[in-house]
């Protein structure tokens, strides 16, 4: 049994959509359903008798407690989290609350549940918690890389939250002992990814003949990995990586912003043809303050001691990504008209 928390987010829902279509995993998603969390995500998987949803909040822990009681689950993967650098630098209170005290509350219910456990399910116990490679904050060089000997250095509040949660990780498996693992991924994009993004609002954008904002000059570097290939990591990791060890995870796939965004559109000029260029949407604008200027993910661990590599280049992934925001106007209708808060809920709480 899979506890999986933030299974209604965007990489959340790829790791359910995961462990239940392509495995034959029971999994039991506890999400408290913020702005973020959409069970529109999990309509393949929300009548497979292997799926299971609570609407819960990590910090709860009375709420947590129970969750491991009922649903003795063998791994735990933690990826509830506010996840928006924008939102961070707006409002940090949240971040603190769900990205640190939300993990603390969570790792000390598994904890009392672990202890709680007999041999051989308590050595075989696992808790996962999914992190950023933002926590490293900003590459100097052009030729350095994130491995996981990386000193931590975050910029924003939310990258500041997740060292936070990461090094409370790390303690709970230093101090009680408790079977932790943590990866540290950098961008993802793909199918159902928010459109407060960068991709995802590029895309709609451009569709929708608005202008196409890029922070600074656009020379901003991230390293972009397809969620599907980031899901299919994490579960790689969860179910074979090594206890207390950290797995950088990453697709050797650095673009500066703007050429992303010149990407997204030159592959709607192909598919949605117009007679004018989708680039002159382009408008550049005021930098996000405490900008990261480089990312870039060193993933030869993960490689080496788990044979995992990404299936999709940035070229592949980002025309799928396209092809499925093309495909599936339905899905992103209801999260700009807000109609996807909610609908679900009644088929989710019977559940
Ligand atoms: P997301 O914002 O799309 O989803 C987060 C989910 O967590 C939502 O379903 C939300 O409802 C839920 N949630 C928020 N607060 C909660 C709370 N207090 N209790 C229970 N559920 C709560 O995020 P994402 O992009 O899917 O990211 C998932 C994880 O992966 C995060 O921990 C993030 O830090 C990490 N990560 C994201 C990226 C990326 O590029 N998106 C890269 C590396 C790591």
């Amino acid at each position: 049994m899979f506890l999986v928390t933030g299974g209604a987010g965007f990489i959340g829902s790829a790791v359910v959509r995961e462990l239940i279509q392509n495995a034959d995993h029971t999994v039991v998603n506890v999400d408290k359903l913020t702005y973020a969390g959409n069970l529109e995500s999990l309509a393949e998987v929300e009548h497979n008798p292997r799926y299971h949803f609570v609407q819960a909040d990590i910090s709860d822990g009375a709420a947590m407690q129970q969750v491991f009681n009922q649903f003795k689950p063998d791994v735990v993967m933690h990826l509830a989290a506010e996840s928006h650098v924008d939102r961070s630098i707006d409002g940090p209170m949240e971040f603190v609350q769900t990205n640190i005290v939300g993990t603390y509350t969570l790792l000390e219910a598994a904890r009392s549940y672990w202890q709680g456990l007999r041999e051989p399910e308590a050595k075989s116990f696992r808790f996962h918690h999914i992190s950023t490679d933002e926590v490293y904050g900003d590459l100097e060089g052009t030729d350095d890389l994130f491995t996981e000997a990386t000193p931590y250095a975050p910029s924003s509040p939310y990258s500041a939250s997740k060292a936070s949660s990461d090094h409370l990780v790390r303690a709970w498996q230093r101090t009680y002992g408790l079977p932790t693992l943590i990866t540290n991924c950098s961008n993802n994009y793909g199918p159902y990814h928010f459109p407060e993004k960068l991709i995802p609002l590029m895309i709609l954008n451009a569709l929708a003949a608005k202008r196409l904002p890029v922070y600074g000059n656009g020379q901003q570097i991230r390293d972009w990995l397809y969620v599907e290939d980031h899901a299919r990591a994490l579960i790689t990791v969860a179910t074979k990586g090594e206890v207390g060890e950290t797995y950088n995870i990453g697709g050797h796939n650095e673009k500066a912003n703007l050429e992303v965004v010149q990407t997204i559109c030159d592959l709607l000029q192909e598919l949605v043809p117009q007679s004018t260029s989708y680039r002159e949407l382009i408008t550049f604008v005021t930098d996000r303050p405490g900008h990261d200027h480089r990312y870039a993910i060193d993933a030869s661990k993960i490689e080496k001691d788990l044979g995992w590599t990404p299936a999709e280049t940035f070229e592949t992934g980002l025309r799928k990504t396209v092809q499925w925001y093309l495909a599936n106007e339905a899905w992103w209708k209801k999260v700009q008209d807000g109609s996807y808060r909610g609908e679900r809920l009644g088929v989710a709480a019977a559940k």
